[in-house]
């Protein structure tokens, strides 16, 4: 399972032959193709990142200065951003009463006329609720723009995370399913979408890179060909990867089994999530100095590790009037989202295990 860095460097070699070719782009165009085979979607388009990714598809979708684009509070600060980059207003979203997804009286009811479209964010893999929601954005006429960073591999009711809405937005940062360091990805079966993403990541220097002057303004969001060729490389071993991911996520729900104040936050039945992270919902005091203690002593996770907190409580968020969104704020402090490599051993993640269910007792003796 594990790749070794000579055969990373065997698929980087081609890409580094062909080298300085300002105009090259062989390594992106087979990757797009491959990408688009393996979703089986009319088009990808390959970017620099994640948040290029989101940015790219608010922007191809027409989203322009005044539109409000609805999202989840429960997300990362990267979609916030790629919202205000495109010039548009976040409106953040509540959570579900379970704290899943999306509430979709709440989404009602901040959908105004000038919303243009509503960004599901399948955190951990998930994809709560993703089909009721696109159902309504088809209802109102918005977009619908995944941000599936984590949630390659995902499905529900059989059908792939990231091929839902107009478009779907994809990670090849390091840590996701599949990477090359730093890199994204678009999907869509929309042509016109397709074609103005292609365009907006290289400036609008269509069809070819020394065509005569752009029509419009672009930015610089092309993945770099060897990046290109170590994603081609990982890409391969993608049913690998995520058969790996959700073993690991098995065994560690298994072994994490029935410890107090920790329940496994179970998959509603028709959704198949990846593996990208094992998740729990902690019901213990100071629910994030818990996740926070757990980090400390080697348990990666979403809170404790990096911060992760409802995106509407941000400093950084506070200029945009966020409402509330209590229900979102609670699912996040109390998530316990335990990151997953592939290359985490079994006798990693019975250390993990115990060290969980030991933190939990301690915790709860200690009140
Ligand atoms: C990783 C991630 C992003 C951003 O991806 P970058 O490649 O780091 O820009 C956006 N949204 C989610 C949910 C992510 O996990």
């Amino acid at each position: 399972m594990n790749t070794t860095s000579d055969d990373v460097l065997h698929a980087l070699k081609p890409a580094i032959d062909r080298m300085p070719d300002p105009a090259g782009r062989a390594e992106a165009a087979a990757l797009e193709a491959e990408l688009a085979t393996v979703h089986g979607v009319r088009h990808a388009i390959a970017v620099s990142s994640g948040t290029a990714a989101l940015h790219t598809a608010l922007i191809a979708c027409g989203i322009s200065p005044g539109d409000e684009v609805l999202l989840p509070a429960a997300t990362v600060i990267m979609t916030v951003a790629a919202v205000t980059a495109a010039g548009a207003h976040p409106v953040f979203v509540d959570a579900a009463a379970d704290g899943r997804g999306i509430d979709l009286a709440d989404a009602a009811a901040k959908t105004t006329e000038r919303t243009r479209a509503i960004v599901p964010v399948h955190l951990a893999g998930r994809t709560d609720g993703l089909l009721e929601l696109a159902a309504y954005a088809q209802s109102v006429g918005l977009h619908v723009i995944e941000d599936a960073c984590q949630a390659q591999g995902s499905s529900t009711r059989g059908r792939a995370a990231g091929t839902v809405g107009s478009i779907g937005c994809f990670s090849l940062k390091d840590g996701k399913i599949i990477s090359c360091g730093e890199g994204g990805y678009l999907l869509t079966d929309d042509d016109t979408l397709a074609a103005r993403a292609a365009a907006y990541r290289t400036h609008w220097l269509t069809p070819a890179p020394h065509a005569p002057a752009a029509s419009r303004l672009g930015m610089n969001y092309r993945l770099a060909e060897p990046l290109a060729a170590i994603a081609r490389h990982h890409l391969a071993g993608l049913d690998q990867a995520l058969s790996r991911r959700r073993e690991q996520a098995r065994l560690l729900y298994s072994l994490v089994g029935e410890t107090p104040g920790i329940t496994m936050h179970a998959p509603v039945p028709e959704d198949t999530p990846n593996g990208y992270s094992a998740l729990w919902r902690i019901d213990l005091d100071r629910p994030r100095d818990f996740s926070t203690r757990l980090a400390e002593i080697g348990v990666a996770n979403s809170v404790g590790t990096y911060r992760l907190r409802a995106a509407h409580q941000h400093p950084a968020c506070q200029d945009l009037n966020p409402a509330p969104c209590p229900r979102a704020t609670r699912a996040v402090d109390r998530m316990l989202a335990v990151s997953l490599q592939s290359q985490t051993t079994d006798t990693e993640l019975h250390h993990l295990a115990e060290t969980i269910r030991r933190e939990a007792r301690t915790w709860a003796a200690s009140r």
